[in-house]
């Protein structure tokens, strides 16, 4: 359970994140999402019962000033997950340096500003970060150069910080997910070639639903993991044990 816990899931609004912000509603957090587009974010906090606020990750400024209007008013933050990020299916021949700076900026940069920001009301807290990676981070991944770098980079990160910051009680892991059907990937599993790739690639031959990634997410964040710290864990029906 998370009661009395105080949670902020950046990019809350909309698939993996909604589904685990409305999980640790269930379980009794006070859940603040964030993202960039304030319809989605109003419509999905009324629907799940939590606060939505407009923050970009990939400006630090944005993200400290949300960290800090949440812990002004509800006197506290227990867990931040860093979960906003952005698709990207090009290989290095064919993909631009645009495509790998937003990609960085929001998947990587993005998940280290949440934590910088969150990091000084988690060591008075002890509470911890939870951080959506994907196998992607653990595997390569056909047509993702710029996403695997920025999940490998997800992964690593999370395990130095888990280091860095276990004696002080804070607890920092991150969930790998495979395919999800999100609006991220809804126009790729349309596609008969895609859905097989995945059908074929995954000993489960299904993506996931995103409810079946947040029970994770909630018992990361809960005190029944308390000796939990820079897991990696894959939630992908069986893709990185073939
Ligand atoms: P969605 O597109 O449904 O969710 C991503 C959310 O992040 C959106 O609500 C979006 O809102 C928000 N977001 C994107 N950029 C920013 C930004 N710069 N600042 C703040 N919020 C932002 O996709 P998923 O639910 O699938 O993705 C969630 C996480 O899970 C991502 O990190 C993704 O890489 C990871 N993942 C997804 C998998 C999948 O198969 N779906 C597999 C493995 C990992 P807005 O645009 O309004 O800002």
């Amino acid at each position: 359970m998370l009661s009395d816990k105080v949670a902020i899931v950046t990019g809350g609004a909309t698939g993996i994140g909604k589904a685990i912000a409305a999980e640790y509603v269930e379980q009794g957090a006070e859940v603040v999402i964030c993202g960039r587009t304030e319809s989605t974010g109003t419509a999905t906090a009324e629907a799940v019962g939590c606060e939505f606020r407009q923050c970009d990750v990939t400006a630090f400024e944005e993200v400290e000033a949300l960290v800090e209007g949440v812990v002004d008013d509800h006197g506290r933050l227990d867990v931040m997950v860093n979960n906003a990020g952005i698709g990207s299916e090009s290989s290095l021949d064919d993909m631009s340096l645009e495509e790998w700076r937003n990609v960085i900026s929001t998947n990587l940069d993005g998940v280290m500003h949440g934590s910088k920001a969150a990091l000084p009301h988690l060591l008075r807290s002890e509470g911890c970060i939870v951080n959506i990676e994907s196998i992607y981070g653990l595997r390569g991944g056909k047509g993702a150069a710029a996403y695997s770098a920025a999940k490998g980079g997800v992964v690593n990160f999370t395990q130095q910080l888990a280091v860095d910051f276990a004696d002080d009680g804070v607890r920092v892991n991150g969930i790998c997910p495979g395919f999800v059907r999100t609006p991220m990937t809804d126009d790729l599993l349309e596609t008969e070639r895609f859905y097989e790739f995945i059908r074929s690639r995954t000993p489960m031959e299904r993506p996931a639903e995103p409810e079946e990634i947040a029970p994770l997410a909630a018992f990361l964040a809960s005190d029944g993991a308390s000796y939990i710290t820079g897991a990696n864990v894959p939630v992908d029906g069986g893709w990185t044990a073939f």
